[in-house]
């Protein structure tokens, strides 16, 4: 039996959490063992990190072409994060749901508020199980300067603060358990009477 992918018109997910909480990997491995799901691969004007790639990690914009892309209402949301706009694009997302895919959407906090109530999404909270942790999880991705990760760690704890507003809370302590708790809630989801 399949447990996932049987829709025609596919579901949308919200996942939100702070930087470092464990966002990316989860969604990775929902992607490598599900064909039907895809994260949505946003819009920014932040530099590419060493590790990552052009259309597959993000579209890489100017600020210029994102601005413009505002004008023309691309976005399902956007949002400005550590000086950086981010945002969703629209016809990327309704694509992958005509195609009967399940999409998620790796977006902060600010993002989700402007979807909450107003776009069908079921909204997924991943927590680390402390700051501190975050702070180590940070320092060992050696991506960023001590600056930034003390800049990152204390909107980290703002995001935190509004986890309460989300469907589900993950908390990823240990990541298999988290896996199969985030697998779980979107078997449930698809699985729900509507
Ligand atoms: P990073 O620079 O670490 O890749 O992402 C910084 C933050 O921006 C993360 O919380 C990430 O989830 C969020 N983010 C990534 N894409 C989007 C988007 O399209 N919209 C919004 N609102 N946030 C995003």
């Amino acid at each position: 039996m399949q447990v996932l992918g049987g829709y025609e018109r596919g579901l949308a997910f919200v996942l939100s959490g702070p930087s470092g909480a464990g966002k990316t990997t989860l969604v990775d491995m929902l992607c490598k063992e599900f064909d039907c799901i895809e994260r949505s691969i946003s819009f920014t004007t932040r530099a590419p990190r060493a590790s990552e790639r052009e259309g597959i990690d993000y579209n890489f914009i100017t600020k210029e072409e994102f601005e413009e892309k505002i004008e023309k209402g691309d976005f399902l949301e956007y949002a400005k994060v550590f000086d950086h706009y981010y945002g969703t694009s629209k016809s990327f997302v309704e694509a992958q749901k005509d195609k009967g895919k399940h999409v998620i959407l790796v977006i902060d906090t600010q993002g989700a508020m402007q979807l909450m109530g107003s776009y069908d999404a079921s909204f997924v909270f991943v927590s680390p199980p402390s700051i501190e942790i975050l702070r180590m999880r940070m320092l060992l991705r050696n991506s960023e300067t001590e600056t930034t990760i003390e800049q990152r760690l204390s909107w980290a704890k703002k995001e935190m603060e509004l986890s309460f507003r989300y469907d589900y809370l993950v908390l990823n302590q240990d990541l298999k358990d988290a896996y199969q708790v985030l697998k779980s809630i979107l078997i449930a989801e698809e699985h729900k009477i509507r």
